[in-house]
């Protein structure tokens, strides 16, 4: 399903009630964001749905912890074609997950090539709270997932991914970064979907609950199609997340390469830990990776940091047109913006 089309049937289901009344807005026309406590944004149309669930939590003096993870299984429950089971698979036919969680002290667990479970960010939690590990992958993760007490799934495709996976089958296009000039990147561009968005596949989600603590999760099946074995940076502690308690959480989305090569989520934190405010270090974490390119034509990639501090103020960035977030504060305020970005 096209994001244009999620996002219409996500935002309409909003009309039926009258908590989380979702709203859209563009950041372009609005100042830096000011604080709240507590706080859950969260990656893409598909976080207003998944900010209810964290916001169940928080809104109850729940923990960060608890509210980033029970948030984005709201996502890996439903069928989309962007997350958990229900999603696309790799270019030989499998679903293949990668999945992270932080909490407030630091402690951190992930996923990465994890097969044939349904929640991976649950699996992730695990690892961080039974092992002295913090990443499991492949087989290695599925089989302490079962030993976990979680259900090993058939391993069918949904119906859409079927049907999307045929279809890609019939040209089983594979793009390299031809269109990143001078670059040796060995990076592929995303899919670009009819509608001129981007076939993205995550969820991340950053948290500020009522006791003043950060947590952050991100999940996903990673890029449509791609090489079997493949791991983004969704499931690399310091690229597609990281929480500092002491300023605050960042996470991502987009091409996983670009974002591993500059550990961008790390890099936003440690812009905030400078003093910038959360949108202000996610502009600089995208503007470093334009600039690893020399000038390069970027406009078919997309990557999309958000973040937030310890104060509540939160922010986004995109590389291109298009990245959108959902910002959740009250129980009647669930809102859409649409990010700034750095190309026209
Ligand atoms: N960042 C994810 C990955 O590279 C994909 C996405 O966000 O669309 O695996």
């Amino acid at each position: 399903m096209s994001l244009h089309r999620r996002q219409m049937i996500q935002l309409g289901t909003l009309g039926l009630s009258s908590l989380f009344a979702g709203k859209v807005f563009s950041a372009g026309t609005k100042r830096l964001a000011t604080g709240h406590k507590p706080i859950v944004i969260s990656t893409w149309d598909a976080g207003i749905n998944a900010n209810k669930g964290a916001w169940n939590v928080l809104r109850n003096g729940g923990r960060a912890l608890d509210a980033v993870e029970q948030g984005v299984m709201v996502t890996e429950n439903e069928q989309s074609c962007c997350v958990g089971l229900g999603a696309n698979p790799d270019r030989d036919g499998f679903v293949t997950l990668d999945a992270s969680i932080m909490d407030e002290n630091g402690n951190c667990g992930s996923v990465a090539f994890l097969e044939r479970i349904k929640h991976p960010i649950s699996v992730a939690r695990r690892v961080m709270e039974k092992t002295p590990h913090v990443m499991l992958a492949g087989v290695g993760a599925q089989q302490f997932a079962v030993e976990q007490g979680f259900t090993l799934e058939d391993g069918k495709l949904s119906d859409d991914a079927k049907k999307a996976y045929e279809e890609w089958l019939k040209k089983s296009e594979y793009k390299p970064s031809a269109n990143i000039e001078n670059s040796k990147s060995t990076s592929f561009a995303p899919l670009r979907l009819p509608n001129g968005g981007f076939n993205h596949d995550t969820i991340g989600m950053v948290a500020l609950d009522a006791h003043g603590n950060v947590s952050g999760s991100c999940t996903t099946s990673g890029m449509a199609f791609k090489v079997r074995g493949r791991v983004g940076d969704s499931p690399i502690i310091g690229a597609g997340l990281f929480v500092d308690n002491e300023v605050g959480a960042a996470t991502a989305t987009g091409l996983g390469e670009e974002v591993i090569k500059v550990c961008g989520t790390h890099l936003v934190v440690e812009y905030m830990a400078q003093g910038m405010h959360p949108e202000e270090a996610c502009k600089k974490a995208v503007e470093k990776i334009i600039r690893r390119h020399k000038g390069g034509d970027m406009k078919d990639v997309q990557v999309g940091f958000i973040a937030i501090n310890k104060q509540g103020e939160y922010g986004g960035y995109g590389i291109v047109k298009g990245f959108n977030y959902a910002v959740c504060y009250a129980d009647d305020h669930n809102e859409l913006i649409y990010a700034k970005y750095a190309l026209p």
